[in-house]
């Protein structure tokens, strides 16, 4: 075994605190970086440093202290990766690809450049610019607008269907899309190393939360024919090597009724779609990014059985100290795992943790979740 090298991670959130628990199968030094020793990551971290991953000098001089650095969030100070990765340190993903993907309006312009199927968009400068070229015809409803910069799990994201739809135009410089008619929401996860060697994970289908615009379910093997999978996979690679990431990329697809594929978005780091993978595949998606981002060799990626992944979210008039009420029915059922992340409190559709249902088919698996989703609620303590 090589020299184990010290790897940094920007974020303690759930993301951090999965692959902190994956190091730990190897014994490997995890040094994390958050602002409070509360966030679910910190009691996993063989070593956790308070400090800000925005913020540039608590970036760097986090940097200094790791032989490798990646992260559990894209949204960190990029000027600081850019110095450390001038200086010699190996970061994973780069800056470069994070800058991109951090803009929604590059990530378009992204896969534009390298013919990479997404949804037809616009750049504007700001929400008044959009109101102009609507007036002068330039653009039509109905339309999704995002915001470039400021979106996370769907907050960034306005349909606006009609003129009424307007007051809920998100401000600031953002994009419009087509509305897609999608049949089905998509995701292939996607692991590469140094060496370049590529592994995609088996595809997921999700179900989102219409009000909270987030995904409540999440199914694996995605119900679609071969031939789907065949073409997601094939742009999940296509994707990878376009942007040269090394790690694990998330890549986001919507599926049309005439079987075509785009892709909405990525992610490049460890992904709520891959989840999962901790108990339905040979190698969970947080060991292959260790892999990856350490340049080993990468793990098969092959579904042990079906499963569904059902994201626990806050109780809808709940906030204050979480508390888990159904949990130990939900022990009681056979290939039911809990991940609880640790959050102190809960707040309506906060992501509290999330349970993977394995099952001897997606069936079973399903009708299992759907108990679950009825027994398990995160509520506020009274
Ligand atoms: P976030 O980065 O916040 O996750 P996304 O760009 O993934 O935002 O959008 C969130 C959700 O909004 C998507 O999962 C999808 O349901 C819907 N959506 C996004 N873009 C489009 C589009 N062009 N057409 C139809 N629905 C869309």
């Amino acid at each position: 075994m090589a020299d184990q090298k010290r790897l940094g991670v920007l974020g303690g959130g759930q993301l951090g605190k999965m692959l902190a628990l994956a190091a730990a199968d190897w014994h490997w030094p995890i040094h994390i970086l958050d602002q409070s020793a509360d966030f679910p990551a910190a009691p996993y971290a063989t070593h956790f440093r308070k400090g800000n991953f925005k913020n540039f000098d608590d970036v760097y001089q986090f940097g200094k202290t790791v032989d490798v650095l990646t992260i559990e969030i894209e949204h960190v100070n990029t000027e600081a990766l850019h110095q450390l990765q001038k200086e010699g340190l190996t970061i994973h993903p780069g800056p470069a690809q994070l800058d991109i993907i951090k803009d929604k309006g590059l990530q378009k312009e992204f896969y534009q450049k390298h013919t990479i199927p997404t949804a037809p968009f616009q750049l504007f400068a700001d929400e008044n610019a959009l109101r102009i070229a609507l007036r002068k015809g330039a653009l039509k409803f109905p339309f999704v607008q995002k915001s470039r910069t400021a979106g996370y799990d769907g907050r960034g994201v306005a349909v606006i269907h009609k003129q009424d739809d307007l007051d809920k135009l998100i401000p600031g410089a953002c994009l419009t899309e087509e509305l897609v008619p999608f049949t089905k929401e998509l995701s292939v996860i996607v692991a590469r190393n140094e060496q370049g060697e590529i592994a995609t994970y088996p595809l997921v289908e999700m179900e989102f939360n219409p009000e909270a615009n987030l995904v409540e379910l999440l199914l694996c093997p995605a119900q679609v024919s071969e031939e789907m999978v065949q073409k997601a996979e094939k742009i999940a690679r296509n994707v990878i090597e376009a942007f040269d990431i090394c790690g694990m990329l998330a890549v986001e697809l919507f599926l049309n009724q005439d079987g075509e594929i785009l892709v909405n978005e990525v992610a490049p780091r460890t992904h709520n779609s891959g989840h999962h993978t901790i108990e339905s595949c040979f190698t969970s998606q947080f060991q292959q990014h260790l892999r990856a981002v350490l340049n080993f060799p990468l793990g098969s990626t092959r579904l042990k059985n079906p499963a569904v992944m059902l994201n626990l979210l806050g109780a809808e008039g709940h906030t204050g100290p979480a508390y888990y009420e159904g949990m130990e029915k939900c022990l009681a059922m056979e290939g039911v795992n809990i991940h609880l992340y640790g959050k102190q409190i809960t707040k309506p559709f906060r992501k509290m943790g999330h349970v993977t249902i394995v099952g001897d088919s997606l069936t079973e698996a399903r009708q299992k979740a759907e108990k679950v989703k009825s027994l398990l609620r995160v509520i506020s303590q009274s």
